[in-house]
Protein backbone atom coordinates (compact mmCIF):
# COMPACT_ATOMS: atom_id res chain seq x y z
CA UNK A 1 0.00 0.00 0.00
CA UNK A 2 1.37 3.34 -0.69
CA UNK A 3 2.49 5.91 2.02
CA UNK A 4 -0.64 7.42 3.33
CA UNK A 5 0.39 11.49 2.60
CA UNK A 6 -1.63 13.19 0.75
CA UNK A 7 -2.00 16.58 0.05
CA UNK A 8 -5.72 17.63 -1.56
CA UNK A 9 -5.74 20.49 -3.50
CA UNK A 10 -9.37 21.61 -4.12
CA UNK A 11 -8.86 23.67 -7.63
CA UNK A 12 -12.27 25.08 -7.50
CA UNK A 13 -11.38 26.94 -4.30
CA UNK A 14 -8.26 28.81 -5.60
CA UNK A 15 -10.81 29.79 -8.48
CA UNK A 16 -13.22 31.39 -5.89
CA UNK A 17 -11.14 32.99 -4.57
CA UNK A 18 -9.49 34.08 -7.24
CA UNK A 19 -12.88 35.89 -8.03
CA UNK A 20 -13.23 36.78 -4.51
CA UNK A 21 -9.57 39.15 -4.98
CA UNK A 22 -11.56 40.89 -8.63
CA UNK A 23 -14.51 41.58 -6.41
CA UNK A 24 -13.14 43.33 -4.33
CA UNK A 25 -11.06 45.60 -6.15
CA UNK A 26 -14.14 45.60 -9.14
CA UNK A 27 -12.18 48.13 -11.84
CA UNK A 28 -9.23 46.10 -11.84
CA UNK A 29 -7.67 43.09 -14.12
CA UNK A 30 -5.82 40.59 -12.30
CA UNK A 31 -2.63 38.61 -12.14
CA UNK A 32 -2.98 35.07 -10.74
CA UNK A 33 0.55 34.85 -8.99
CA UNK A 34 1.34 31.12 -9.31
CA UNK A 35 5.66 31.65 -8.76
CA UNK A 36 7.31 28.63 -6.78
CA UNK A 37 5.44 25.94 -7.42
CA UNK A 38 1.82 28.02 -7.30
CA UNK A 39 2.89 27.98 -3.68
CA UNK A 40 3.59 25.14 -3.25
CA UNK A 41 0.16 23.60 -4.68
CA UNK A 42 1.16 22.90 -8.34
CA UNK A 43 1.25 25.08 -10.81
CA UNK A 44 0.89 23.64 -13.91
CA UNK A 45 -2.20 21.70 -12.54
CA UNK A 46 -3.25 25.16 -11.16
CA UNK A 47 -2.63 27.14 -13.74
CA UNK A 48 -4.02 24.93 -16.06
CA UNK A 49 -7.38 24.86 -14.31
CA UNK A 50 -8.14 28.86 -13.61
CA UNK A 51 -6.29 29.43 -17.47
CA UNK A 52 -10.08 30.63 -19.22
CA UNK A 53 -10.71 32.24 -16.07
CA UNK A 54 -7.89 34.41 -15.43
CA UNK A 55 -6.78 37.92 -16.96
CA UNK A 56 -3.24 36.86 -16.62
CA UNK A 57 -0.54 34.43 -14.88
CA UNK A 58 2.60 36.14 -12.48
CA UNK A 59 5.53 34.46 -11.68
CA UNK A 60 8.89 35.03 -10.94
CA UNK A 61 11.44 33.10 -13.10
CA UNK A 62 11.39 32.46 -16.81
CA UNK A 63 11.72 28.49 -16.20
CA UNK A 64 8.55 28.69 -13.55
CA UNK A 65 6.90 30.76 -17.44
CA UNK A 66 8.00 28.29 -19.71
CA UNK A 67 7.10 25.14 -17.73
CA UNK A 68 3.09 27.13 -17.61
CA UNK A 69 3.33 27.45 -21.53
CA UNK A 70 4.96 24.43 -22.35
CA UNK A 71 1.96 22.48 -20.25
CA UNK A 72 -0.57 24.59 -22.92
CA UNK A 73 -1.33 27.39 -20.66
CA UNK A 74 -2.50 29.93 -22.79
CA UNK A 75 -3.00 33.04 -20.21
CA UNK A 76 -0.64 36.07 -20.78
CA UNK A 77 2.12 35.37 -18.26
CA UNK A 78 4.76 37.92 -16.30
CA UNK A 79 7.59 37.97 -14.87
CA UNK A 80 7.37 39.79 -11.88
CA UNK A 81 11.28 40.41 -11.46
CA UNK A 82 11.88 40.55 -15.00
CA UNK A 83 14.92 38.79 -16.75
CA UNK A 84 18.43 37.60 -15.16
CA UNK A 85 20.08 37.60 -18.82
CA UNK A 86 20.06 39.30 -21.79
CA UNK A 87 18.72 35.76 -23.36
CA UNK A 88 15.91 35.96 -21.67
CA UNK A 89 14.39 38.58 -23.47
CA UNK A 90 14.19 36.78 -26.38
CA UNK A 91 12.30 33.82 -24.99
CA UNK A 92 9.62 36.63 -23.58
CA UNK A 93 9.20 37.58 -27.04
CA UNK A 94 8.93 33.66 -28.63
CA UNK A 95 6.42 32.64 -25.52
CA UNK A 96 4.98 36.40 -25.46
CA UNK A 97 5.46 36.92 -21.86
CA UNK A 98 5.19 40.17 -20.48
CA UNK A 99 7.70 41.24 -17.52
CA UNK A 100 9.01 43.64 -14.80
CA UNK A 101 11.94 46.30 -15.67
CA UNK A 102 13.14 47.32 -12.64
CA UNK A 103 17.03 47.93 -13.64
CA UNK A 104 18.94 49.88 -16.28
CA UNK A 105 20.53 46.67 -17.47
CA UNK A 106 17.20 44.88 -17.96
CA UNK A 107 15.90 48.22 -20.31
CA UNK A 108 19.45 48.24 -22.01
CA UNK A 109 19.51 44.64 -22.61
CA UNK A 110 15.99 44.84 -24.04
CA UNK A 111 16.62 47.69 -26.31
CA UNK A 112 19.77 46.18 -27.63
CA UNK A 113 17.85 42.71 -28.21
CA UNK A 114 15.21 44.86 -30.33
CA UNK A 115 12.42 42.32 -29.29
CA UNK A 116 8.61 43.02 -29.10
CA UNK A 117 6.87 42.36 -25.82
CA UNK A 118 3.65 43.12 -25.45
CA UNK A 119 3.50 44.72 -21.89
CA UNK A 120 6.47 46.02 -19.78
CA UNK A 121 5.63 46.81 -15.80
CA UNK A 122 8.46 49.37 -14.94
CA UNK A 123 8.54 48.65 -10.92
CA UNK A 124 9.07 51.91 -8.74
CA UNK A 125 10.64 51.38 -5.49
CA UNK A 126 8.36 53.23 -3.18
CA UNK A 127 9.90 52.39 -0.25
CA UNK A 128 10.83 48.70 0.10
CA UNK A 129 14.12 49.74 -1.21
CA UNK A 130 14.38 45.73 -2.50
CA UNK A 131 14.13 46.14 -6.35
CA UNK A 132 13.05 49.32 -8.87
CA UNK A 133 14.10 52.94 -9.74
CA UNK A 134 13.15 55.91 -7.97
CA UNK A 135 10.66 58.48 -8.74
CA UNK A 136 14.38 60.66 -10.24
CA UNK A 137 14.39 57.95 -12.56
CA UNK A 138 10.89 56.08 -13.30
CA UNK A 139 10.38 59.17 -15.85
CA UNK A 140 12.81 58.26 -18.52
CA UNK A 141 12.68 54.38 -18.39
CA UNK A 142 8.76 54.93 -19.28
CA UNK A 143 9.70 57.28 -21.86
CA UNK A 144 12.60 55.23 -23.50
CA UNK A 145 10.38 52.25 -23.29
CA UNK A 146 8.21 54.06 -25.46
CA UNK A 147 10.14 55.03 -27.94
CA UNK A 148 11.67 52.66 -28.72
CA UNK A 149 8.44 51.24 -30.15
CA UNK A 150 9.26 47.73 -28.50
CA UNK A 151 6.38 47.74 -26.36
CA UNK A 152 3.20 47.96 -27.04
CA UNK A 153 2.30 49.23 -23.35
CA UNK A 154 4.19 50.42 -20.68
CA UNK A 155 2.77 50.33 -17.12
CA UNK A 156 4.04 51.18 -14.10
CA UNK A 157 4.17 48.98 -10.56
CA UNK A 158 5.10 48.67 -7.39
CA UNK A 159 5.56 46.62 -4.20
CA UNK A 160 4.37 46.86 -0.52
CA UNK A 161 6.54 46.65 2.53
CA UNK A 162 3.67 46.18 5.38
CA UNK A 163 0.68 45.76 3.46
CA UNK A 164 0.05 42.91 5.98
CA UNK A 165 -0.12 45.18 9.28
CA UNK A 166 -2.52 47.17 9.00
CA UNK A 167 -1.49 49.81 11.87
CA UNK A 168 1.80 50.66 9.88
CA UNK A 169 0.84 53.52 8.00
CA UNK A 170 3.90 52.78 5.26
CA UNK A 171 1.16 51.50 2.63
CA UNK A 172 0.06 55.01 2.68
CA UNK A 173 3.54 56.62 1.98
CA UNK A 174 4.24 53.90 -0.54
CA UNK A 175 1.15 54.69 -1.91
CA UNK A 176 1.60 58.49 -2.17
CA UNK A 177 4.92 58.02 -3.57
CA UNK A 178 3.46 56.25 -6.09
CA UNK A 179 0.75 58.31 -7.10
CA UNK A 180 3.20 61.38 -7.54
CA UNK A 181 5.63 59.56 -9.52
CA UNK A 182 3.06 58.25 -11.84
CA UNK A 183 1.27 61.91 -11.96
CA UNK A 184 4.67 63.91 -12.92
CA UNK A 185 4.54 60.92 -15.94
CA UNK A 186 0.75 61.18 -16.91
CA UNK A 187 -1.29 58.58 -18.34
CA UNK A 188 -0.21 55.19 -17.29
CA UNK A 189 -1.96 52.13 -15.85
CA UNK A 190 -0.77 50.86 -12.52
CA UNK A 191 0.22 47.38 -10.53
CA UNK A 192 -0.05 47.66 -6.89
CA UNK A 193 -1.64 45.48 -4.95
CA UNK A 194 -0.43 42.11 -3.40
CA UNK A 195 -3.45 40.07 -1.45
CA UNK A 196 -2.97 41.76 1.84
CA UNK A 197 -3.57 45.04 0.01
CA UNK A 198 -6.16 43.78 -2.23
CA UNK A 199 -7.92 42.86 0.76
CA UNK A 200 -7.75 45.80 3.05
CA UNK A 201 -6.42 49.11 2.10
CA UNK A 202 -7.50 51.16 -1.10
CA UNK A 203 -5.49 50.78 -3.94
CA UNK A 204 -5.52 52.75 -7.16
CA UNK A 205 -8.29 51.97 -9.52
CA UNK A 206 -7.85 50.37 -12.53
CA UNK A 207 -4.78 48.49 -13.42
CA UNK A 208 -3.43 44.95 -12.37
CA UNK A 209 -3.64 43.80 -8.73
CA UNK A 210 -1.40 40.79 -8.00
CA UNK A 211 -3.34 38.28 -5.71
CA UNK A 212 -0.61 35.49 -4.69
CA UNK A 213 -1.46 33.88 -1.23
CA UNK A 214 -4.75 34.78 -0.63
CA UNK A 215 -5.78 32.54 -4.06
CA UNK A 216 -4.62 29.89 -1.49
CA UNK A 217 -7.19 30.29 0.73
CA UNK A 218 -4.13 31.60 3.40
CA UNK A 219 -4.39 34.52 5.10
CA UNK A 220 -1.17 37.37 4.93
CA UNK A 221 -2.01 38.77 8.39
CA UNK A 222 -1.17 37.64 11.37
CA UNK A 223 -3.13 36.03 13.81
CA UNK A 224 -6.16 36.08 11.49
CA UNK A 225 -6.86 32.69 9.15
CA UNK A 226 -7.87 32.61 5.85
CA UNK A 227 -11.49 31.23 6.43
CA UNK A 228 -11.81 34.53 8.85
CA UNK A 229 -11.65 36.51 5.60
CA UNK A 230 -14.11 35.22 3.45
CA UNK A 231 -11.03 32.98 1.71
CA UNK A 232 -11.44 29.10 0.82
CA UNK A 233 -8.21 26.94 1.72
CA UNK A 234 -7.07 25.06 -1.01
CA UNK A 235 -5.01 22.48 0.43
CA UNK A 236 -5.61 19.82 3.06
CA UNK A 237 -2.63 17.89 4.07
CA UNK A 238 -3.53 14.04 5.32
CA UNK A 239 -2.30 11.16 6.50
CA UNK A 240 -2.31 8.27 8.82
CA UNK A 241 -1.54 6.68 11.44
CA UNK A 242 1.26 3.45 11.05
CA UNK A 243 2.00 2.71 14.79
CA UNK A 244 0.54 3.22 18.03
CA UNK A 245 2.44 2.99 21.78
CA UNK A 246 1.64 3.51 25.24
CA UNK A 247 3.65 5.80 27.18
CA UNK A 248 4.25 6.02 31.07
CA UNK A 249 5.11 8.69 32.91
CA UNK A 250 8.22 10.45 32.72
CA UNK A 251 8.87 8.93 28.73
CA UNK A 252 10.66 10.60 26.89
CA UNK A 253 9.99 10.75 22.47
CA UNK A 254 11.36 11.57 19.62
CA UNK A 255 15.27 13.08 18.52
CA UNK A 256 16.48 14.81 21.44
CA UNK A 257 13.99 13.63 23.71
CA UNK A 258 12.19 16.81 23.75
CA UNK A 259 8.75 15.59 24.34
CA UNK A 260 8.09 13.97 27.89
CA UNK A 261 5.36 12.30 29.28
CA UNK A 262 3.24 13.91 32.24
CA UNK A 263 1.41 10.89 32.49
CA UNK A 264 0.20 7.89 30.95
CA UNK A 265 -0.83 8.03 27.46
CA UNK A 266 -0.68 6.71 23.91
CA UNK A 267 1.41 7.79 21.74
CA UNK A 268 0.37 7.69 17.73
CA UNK A 269 3.09 7.44 15.06
CA UNK A 270 2.18 9.18 12.13
CA UNK A 271 3.77 9.13 8.00
CA UNK A 272 4.39 13.13 7.54
CA UNK A 273 7.68 14.58 8.00
CA UNK A 274 9.99 17.39 7.16
CA UNK A 275 11.02 15.19 3.85
CA UNK A 276 7.55 16.11 2.90
CA UNK A 277 7.33 19.68 3.93
CA UNK A 278 5.74 19.51 7.42
CA UNK A 279 8.37 22.24 9.32
CA UNK A 280 11.26 20.47 11.71
CA UNK A 281 11.23 23.68 13.73
CA UNK A 282 7.22 23.28 14.28
CA UNK A 283 6.74 23.32 18.28
CA UNK A 284 5.60 20.43 20.43
CA UNK A 285 1.60 21.34 20.68
CA UNK A 286 1.23 22.31 17.05
CA UNK A 287 -2.61 21.43 16.06
CA UNK A 288 -3.83 18.42 14.28
CA UNK A 289 -6.84 15.82 14.62
CA UNK A 290 -6.84 12.09 14.84
CA UNK A 291 -10.38 11.01 13.38
CA UNK A 292 -11.23 14.29 13.62
CA UNK A 293 -10.46 14.74 17.67
CA UNK A 294 -8.04 17.38 19.02
CA UNK A 295 -4.49 16.36 19.29
CA UNK A 296 -0.98 17.97 18.57
CA UNK A 297 2.50 17.37 17.62
CA UNK A 298 4.72 15.72 20.90
CA UNK A 299 8.33 15.48 20.04
CA UNK A 300 10.71 16.78 17.43
CA UNK A 301 9.71 16.59 13.38
CA UNK A 302 11.52 13.61 11.94
CA UNK A 303 12.32 13.65 8.08
CA UNK A 304 9.50 10.68 7.78
CA UNK A 305 7.40 10.84 10.57
CA UNK A 306 6.10 12.86 13.22
CA UNK A 307 4.98 11.75 16.59
CA UNK A 308 1.28 13.16 18.26
CA UNK A 309 -1.29 12.49 21.31
CA UNK A 310 -4.07 13.51 22.04
CA UNK A 311 -5.47 16.24 24.12
CA UNK A 312 -6.11 15.08 27.13
CA UNK A 313 -10.08 15.74 27.12
CA UNK A 314 -10.64 13.03 24.13
CA UNK A 315 -12.02 9.31 24.56
CA UNK A 316 -10.72 8.04 21.44
CA UNK A 317 -8.58 4.58 21.42
CA UNK A 318 -5.83 5.61 18.72
CA UNK A 319 -4.67 2.59 16.19
CA UNK A 320 -3.19 2.40 13.41
CA UNK A 321 -4.92 3.13 9.95
CA UNK A 322 -6.87 6.47 11.33
CA UNK A 323 -6.51 9.52 9.59
CA UNK A 324 -4.77 12.74 10.57
CA UNK A 325 -5.18 15.98 9.31
CA UNK A 326 -1.94 17.86 9.53
CA UNK A 327 -3.75 21.07 8.19
CA UNK A 328 -6.83 21.97 6.30
CA UNK A 329 -10.50 22.00 7.39
CA UNK A 330 -10.63 23.05 10.87
CA UNK A 331 -6.84 23.25 11.33
CA UNK A 332 -5.69 26.30 9.45
CA UNK A 333 -1.91 26.28 8.11
CA UNK A 334 -1.28 29.67 9.58
CA UNK A 335 -1.89 27.94 13.09
CA UNK A 336 0.80 25.63 12.03
CA UNK A 337 2.69 28.30 10.62
CA UNK A 338 2.80 29.79 14.37
CA UNK A 339 4.36 27.06 15.93
CA UNK A 340 6.39 26.83 12.98
CA UNK A 341 7.69 30.34 14.15
CA UNK A 342 6.90 31.18 10.45
CA UNK A 343 4.02 32.43 8.39
CA UNK A 344 1.66 30.35 5.71
CA UNK A 345 3.54 31.41 2.74
CA UNK A 346 6.45 29.58 3.60
CA UNK A 347 5.16 26.43 5.21
CA UNK A 348 3.08 25.38 1.92
CA UNK A 349 5.73 26.52 -0.55
CA UNK A 350 8.48 24.36 1.28
CA UNK A 351 6.14 21.38 0.81
CA UNK A 352 8.14 18.40 -1.44
CA UNK A 353 7.20 16.21 -4.16
CA UNK A 354 6.93 13.19 -2.24
CA UNK A 355 3.56 13.52 -0.62
CA UNK A 356 0.84 12.15 -3.19
CA UNK A 357 -0.61 16.10 -4.46
CA UNK A 358 -5.01 15.01 -5.27
CA UNK A 359 -6.39 17.62 -7.42
CA UNK A 360 -10.14 17.94 -7.18
N1 LIG B 1 3.58 40.94 -6.43
C1 LIG B 1 4.90 40.72 -6.25
C2 LIG B 1 5.88 41.59 -6.94
C3 LIG B 1 5.33 39.70 -5.39
O1 LIG B 1 6.63 39.50 -5.20
C4 LIG B 1 4.36 38.91 -4.73
C5 LIG B 1 4.73 37.86 -3.79
O2 LIG B 1 5.69 37.88 -3.10
C6 LIG B 1 3.01 39.16 -4.98
C7 LIG B 1 2.64 40.19 -5.82
C8 LIG B 1 1.93 38.36 -4.28
O3 LIG B 1 1.96 38.66 -2.91
P1 LIG B 1 0.93 37.95 -1.90
O4 LIG B 1 1.27 36.50 -1.96
O5 LIG B 1 1.24 38.55 -0.59
O6 LIG B 1 -0.42 38.23 -2.42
Amino acid sequence: MARPLVASIDLDAILYNYQFAKKLQPSCKAFAVVKSNAYGHGAVAVSRHLDEQVDAFAVATIEEAIELREADVKSPIMLLEGVFEQSEWALCEQYGFWAAIENEQQLSWLIECQVNIEKVFVKLDSGMHRLGVDKTTVNDFVVRLRQSGLVDQVLLMTHFSCADDLSDMTTMEQLAYFESARRDIGEIDASVANSAAIMKWSVPEGGWIRPGIMLYGISPFAGVPGVQLGLKPAMTLTSKIISVRHLQKGDQVGYGRTYQAGEAHQLATVAVGYGDGYPRVTENGAPLKVSGQSAHLAGRVSMDMITVRLTPSSDLVMEAGQEVVLWGGDVPVEEVADYAGTIGYEVVTRMTSRPHYHYF
